[in-house]
């Protein structure tokens, strides 16, 4: 028997990366996290004929994947490792960042002047999260087309597409594209965890109503949604097994204890450990002051 729960909303913040306008919906207050998944920031949709919408200096990461995935536009990355890719709709970057890496993320020269996307992280478990840092261009990921829609899986498996990006967890992200008129069946992995996040249009859940902007989690045992619209929508599906471990997410980094945040905002102050961007021009971005971080077990992620 399936189970289909309604999903319950949270409102994500809304907050600015450089010039960029975000709508961050991940963490938000009451849920820090789905399955792996402890970041989430929308941007976009944005027309643009002039600047760099997008110019974020070189920075760190520990402890961390980060995921981006484009509905328009395109991103320029650049890291510690020299890997550089320009990121266009229907392909996937995923960077792993191991026990240390830094990178930079910019609107490139050749561009459509249009930025429409999202940013996330998936927090790496204990086991592996001081491994080798990698990044990862996948410029196509699998797609499925029916009826009711089209369905790109940029992370995990999904209705039997399997994208090619590396996880280190159970994980599932997918871009939903359900047509006007038409419902977009979908079975779900019933161990997992979920959210949802329109991205544009208008879409219900089974009989809900699901409002642009908030975030909608939908806790394990659902093995099956369907999602219908009336004049066309796109949907952000992510999820996975709960992650299992509690963490400290604090400015770039992903960690386990107040003690491993500050070493590592030492060691990017001193220009230790995260190496440079050397394809980047400018300066590179400052850690913020470290202020108090509370113990883990009363705070799990308190900076957040
Ligand atoms: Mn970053």
């Amino acid at each position: 028997m399936s189970i289909r729960t309604a999903p319950t909303p949270y409102t994500p913040k809304h907050t600015t990366l450089g010039s960029l306008d975000i709508v961050r919906a991940l963490p938000v207050k009451g849920r820090r996290m789905v399955g792996p998944w402890c970041f989430l920031d929308r941007f976009g949709p944005l027309s643009f004929t002039e600047g760099m919408p997008m110019d974020v200096a070189p920075h760190p990461h520990i402890g961390l994947q980060t995921v981006s995935w484009l509905l328009d536009g395109e991103i320029a990355h650049d890291d510690s490792l020299r890997s550089e890719a320009v990121l266009r709709p229907g392909g996937v970057n995923v960077m792993t960042s191991g026990r240390a890496i830094a990178h930079a993320e910019r609107t490139p020269r050749d561009h459509t002047g249009k930025l429409n996307g999202v940013q996330l992280w998936t927090a790496l478990p204990d086991a592996v999260r001081h491994g080798e840092p990698a990044f990862q261009h996948v410029p196509q990921v699998p797609l499925i087309e029916s009826r009711g829609g089209v369905t790109q899986v940029f992370s995990g498996s999904l209705a039997g597409a399997s994208s090619p990006a590396h996880h280190l967890s159970p994980i599932v992200g997918a871009d939903l594209t359900v047509h006007a008129g038409h419902a977009l069946e979908l079975p779900l992995e019933s161990s997992f965890e979920h959210a949802l996040l329109v991205l544009e249009g208008q879409v219900a859940l089974e009989d809900q109503a699901l409002e642009g902007g908030l975030l909608y989690y939908l806790p394990v045992g659902r093995d099956v949604m369907t999602l219908s619209s009336p004049a066309g929508a796109r949907v952000l599906l992510v999820g996975g097994e709960p992650f299992p471990e509690a963490i400290l997410m604090w400015w770039n980094f992903v960690a386990r204890t107040p003690e491993e945040i500050k070493a590592a905002r030492e060691d990017w102050t001193a220009g230790r450990r995260f190496g440079d961007v050397p394809a980047y021009q400018g300066p590179r971005l400052d850690a913020p002051a470290l202020l108090a971080l509370k113990p883990l077990e009363t705070a799990p992620n308190p900076m957040s």
